[in-house]
């Protein structure tokens, strides 16, 4: 008897690993390729497909982070295996999907350097800020601010922000005050670190967004001592675009929060102004949130952790957030936002919802949780 259990215990310590070893590479795989780290996911992918190579889903997403870290004919390579191993399933159809993108897809992004450093002007000191070498740039609806160093670093953020505020104004219905203010830290001298914005509270912010037409920028991650991408800055303008947009509007909560209803819209459109294989799709999402479970009572609940500089950031908020719009969207209509806003306008946020799908906002978290599939 003790003999035959020792053996099963056995049998399952071979059995377990294989299954397990696969599932660890899995997640750390998406969690890198939700921060953006392709790299990173690539080889957490490849990883996956070694311990399980008949594992199509494994492969599909080795395929997209080969394809974003700018590896198209692996990434080829790996979709097609997705395909052939997925038979009929949706992970073959999206593999499939993802491969006659990446087939379309011309080979080279750049277009339109345009007028670049000439169109800076030199105002040295200004005041409230450190450093005597600010220059200002402006473009249709926005102004940029940056010391000498950083022009050249910022330049494609600036070249996208008209973009990026057009994005917005059609995404929220409404457009907002014009300038916007943008004023770019580097990680040596932080926002926080301003005299005119060190009352501010955060420290680890990338943007902040300040009223309704001042955003900080921070070239630099805080809480990774990590610089950013060009492209990341691009994505950050675009985010903090829309609370700017949202503090526009001076909408009103019965329940005091709109942090997370703010948070939902933003990281739902902040990828927007980005090529189309770095933005998410629903289909993403969902692989994303696959097997996801929910910790949280509500969404308010959800992003006061995230919000919390002394916690752990372990949850791909990012994700977590934009599936709330996403789910909007796809349930209500693709013009659920303008029109709960419009709603919310006449009353409160939780009422415009109510007015504008007949739901409140409880109700629509179960159904955000079906959706899903979260439990
Ligand atoms: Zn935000």
């Amino acid at each position: 008897m003790a003999r035959r259990a020792l053996w099963l215990f056995f049998l399952l310590c071979l059995a377990l690993p294989a299954w397990g070893d696969n599932e660890v590479s899995f997640q750390a795989g998406t969690r890198a390729f939700e921060q953006g780290d392709y790299q990173a996911a690539a080889r957490y992918f490849r990883l996956a497909v070694q311990q399980e190579p008949t594992d199509a889903l494994s492969h599909l997403w080795l395929g997209m982070a080969l394809q974003r870290s700018g590896q198209p004919d692996q990434a080829r390579r790996s979709l097609a295996e997705a395909i052939r191993l997925g038979g009929n399933s949706q992970v073959a159809e999206h593999a499939r999907e993802a491969l006659e993108a990446l087939n379309r897809a011309r080979p080279a992004q750049q277009e339109a350097p345009s007028q670049t450093s000439s169109s800076w002007r030199h105002v040295g000191a200004v005041q409230g800020l450190l450093g005597e070498d600010w220059h200002v740039r402006s473009t249709r609806y926005c102004r940029v601010w940056a010391r000498n160093a950083d022009r050249a670093y910022v330049r494609e953020f600036v070249e996208s922000l008209d973009q990026a505020y057009e994005i917005n104004a059609a995404f929220m219905g409404t457009r907002t005050a014009t300038p916007i203010d943008f004023y770019c830290f580097s990680l040596e001298s932080p926002g926080h670190r301003q005299p005119r914005f060190a009352g501010l509270g955060p420290t680890r912010y990338l943007g902040l967004a300040v009223g309704k037409d001042t955003c900080l920028l921070n070239l630099g991650d805080w809480r990774t001592s990590r610089h950013l991408e060009p492209w990341e800055m691009t994505r950050v303008a675009c985010h903090e675009l829309n609370h700017m947009f949202l503090h526009g509007l001076n909408l009103r909560s019965s329940s005091g929060n709109l942090t997370w209803f703010a948070e939902a819209l933003a990281h739902s459109i902040e990828d927007r102004v980005l090529p189309a294989s770095r933005q998410r799709t629903l289909e993403t999402i969902r692989l994303a949130l696959r097997g996801y479970t929910s910790v949280d009572e509500d969404w308010r609940a959800m992003v006061a952790e995230r919000d919390h500089d002394d916690y752990e950031q372990y949850r791909t908020y990012g994700v977590l957030l934009a599936s709330i719009t996403s789910f909007l969207q796809a349930r209500y209509g693709q013009d659920a936002v303008p029109r709960i806003l419009r709603a919310a306008r006449e009353s409160t946020l939780e009422e415009g919802f109510q007015a504008a799908l007949g739901r409140d906002v409880p109700t629509l978290h179960r159904e955000w949780k079906a959706f899903y599939g979260i439990l």
